[in-house]
C-alpha cells in the first residue's frame, strides 16, 4: 500500500488537491475471482455482487476477466434497477446478470424479464406478478427464475448483515411455508431455480453450509414431486472477508467449498447449474484508502488525527464500531511507511458529528500533519455506501493491475468537484 501511494505521488497520479485517494488492486480482484471459480464446477455462474463495489471500470474489469480464454463464467448480482443497468452496461450478457431485490416494482420486473436476466423472486406475491407478466408475453421470456428461501438457520454475530434468522425481511421462511412453497413450484413450472443467501460478515462457515443444506433438502423434495423441476441452485454470497483482526481469520473460498462438498455433495453431482453471488470476499482486500492528516489535536492523553474520510465513507464503522474493523497505518508525506514507537491515536473524520471517528485508540507511530493515514481493506461496502451528509466530495479513485504498483495507475473515478456536489442537490 505504501508503495502504491509513493508511486502514485511521484507519478503525479495524486495531486496536491487530493486530500484523500482510494486505491484498488485490480490484480487482486482477478486473483480472487480465479480462486473462487477454481473451486466450483466449470459451468457455475459467479455473479459478483454489484453493491460491494459498483465502480463501472471495476465492473468492466470483471467482464474482461470473464472474456479471457478458459475464463470462468462471471456475471453480476444486482439489487436494484440501476444496478441492473450497471451490469448490462459493463457488457455482461443478460443471462449472466442476476436480479435480486426485496422490493421489485412491476415496471422493474417487466424490464428484467424483457432483458432476459436471471431473476430471484422474494415472495409469493412476486410469483403471481411474474406469472401475469409471463402470460402477457406468451411465455416467451428468456429469463430464468428462482425464489429466495430463508433457511432460518439463525443469526450471525452482526445483526444487520444476518438474513437467515427466524425472522428476516428477505425471502420466504422455509419452516412456515414449506408446504405452500412446494405447491407453488408444482403450479408454476417456469420456476426452475432456487435462491439462498445466509448473510455476510459475521456468519461462520457452519452456518453458511447449514443454510445451503436446508435448502438442498427442500429442493430434493420438490424435485421428487415434480420430476426434477429445480435445476438452478443460487447459493448466494456471504463468505466473510479478512480484515486483519487477530481474533478472526476468515475462511477462504477453498475452505468454504470443501465444507460444501462434505455437507452438500448433491450440489456437485452435475444435477444443478450453480450460481454464486459473492461480494465482500472478492472485493474487500483489494482496496485501501489514503487520507492526508490535516491536524493533530492533543488533549490530555488523547491525540486526535483529523483526516478527510469519516462516516461519509465508513458509515458502518462509525455508527457501529463494535461490529466492524479496519487496520490503519501511517505514511509520511511521500508515502513511506512510518514505524518506530507508537502511541494511541483517535482518527477523526471531517464530518460535523461526534461519532465521526473511523478509528478509536489505535496504536500508531508518531503522526504529523501532512502524513497519510492508510485505512486497510476498503474494497467492499465503503465507497458504495458513500453518504452525502455534509456534502463532501468523493475522492479520486485509482486502480493498478500490477501488484507491485510500480507501473501506471488508471483513474477509476475522477475526484468530484464542488459542482458535482451541487448537481447532486439540484
Ligand atoms: C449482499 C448480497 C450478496 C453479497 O454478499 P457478500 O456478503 O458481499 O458476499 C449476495 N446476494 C445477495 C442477495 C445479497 O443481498
Amino acid at each position: 500500500m505504501s508503495r502504491a501511494l509513493t508511486n502514485a505521488l511521484s507519478e503525479g497520479a495524486v495531486q496536491a488537491e487530493d486530500s484523500s485517494v482510494l486505491f484498488y488492486d485490480l490484480s487482486l480482484i482477478a486473483e480472487r475471482t480465479k480462486e473462487l471459480a477454481e473451486q466450483f464446477p466449470k459451468d457455475t455462474l459467479h455473479a459478483v455482487a454489484v453493491k460491494a463495489n459498483p465502480l463501472r471500470k471495476v465492473l468492466a474489469w470483471l467482464h474482461a476477466l470473464g472474456e479471457q480464454d478458459n475464463a470462468p463464467q462471471l456475471g453480476l448480482e444486482s439489487a436494484s434497477e440501476p444496478e441492473m443497468h450497471l451490469a448490462l452496461g459493463a457488457g455482461f450478457d443478460p443471462s449472466h446478470v442476476v436480479f435480486d431485490s426485496p422490493a421489485k416494482t412491476l415496471h422493474e420486473l417487466r424490464f428484467a424479464i424483457t432483458q432476459g436476466v436471471h431473476l430471484n423472486m422474494d415472495n409469493m406475491q412476486e410469483v403471481e406478478r411474474v406469472d401475469t407478466i409471463l402470460k402477457d408475453l406468451g411465455h416467451e421470456a428468456k429469463s430464468t427464475f428462482g425464489i429466495r428461501v430463508n433457511p432460518q438457520v439463525g443469526q450471525g454475530s452482526i445483526g444487520a448483515t444476518s438474513v437467515a434468522a427466524e425472522y428476516s425481511k428477505f425471502g420466504v421462511p422455509l419452516k412456515t411455508f414449506r408446504k405452500k412453497l412446494l405447491e407453488i413450484y408444482r403450479s408454476h413450472p417456469w420456476m426452475t431455480g432456487i435462491h439462498v443467501h445466509v448473510g455476510s460478515q459475521g456468519c461462520p462457515l457452519d452456518q453458511l453450509v447449514l443454510g445451503v443444506r436446508s435448502i438442498l433438502d427442500f429442493v430434493e423434495e420438490v424435485n421428487a414431486a415434480t420430476d426434477g423441476q429445480i435445476r438452478i441452485f443460487d447459493l448466494g454470497g456471504g463468505l466473510p472477508a479478512d480484515y486483519g483482526q487477530k481474533e478472526f481469520q476468515a475462511p477462504s473460498f477453498t475452505e468454504y467449498v470443501a465444507a460444501l462438498r462434505t455437507g452438500c455433495p448433491e450440489l456437485f453431482s452435475g444435477k444443478f447449474r450453480l450460481m454464486t453471488e459473492f461480494g465482500r470476499a472478492v472485493h474487500a482486500n483489494a482496496g485501501f484508502a489514503a487520507s492526508r492528516v490535516e491536524y493533530i489535536k492533543p488533549q490530555g492523553d488523547i491525540r486526535t488525527a483529523v483526516i478527510h474520510l469519516g462516516a461519509d465513507m465508513f458509515l458502518r464503522k462509525c455508527y457501529n464500531p463494535g461490529d466492524w474493523h479496519h487496520e490503519f497505518s501511517v505514511c509520511d508525506k511521500n508515502g513511506a511507511l512510518k514505524d518506530g514507537p507508537t502511541r494511541l491515536y483517535r482518527i477523526a473524520g471531517p464530518l460535523c458529528f461526534a461519532g465521526d471517528l473511523p478509528g478509536r485508540d489505535i496504536a500508531l507511530p508518531e503522526i504529523e500533519p501532512g502524513d497519510w493515514i492508510l485505512i486497510h481493506d476498503t474494497g467492499a461496502y465503503t465507497l458504495s455506501m458513500w453518504s452525502r451528509y455534509n456534502s463532501r466530495a468523493i475522492p479520486s479513485v485509482l486502480g493498478y493491475k500490477d501488484e507491485q504498483a510500480s507501473t501506471g495507475f488508471v483513474s477509476l473515478k475522477r475526484r468530484e468537484q464542488p459542482q458535482d456536489v451541487l448537481s447532486f442537490w439540484e
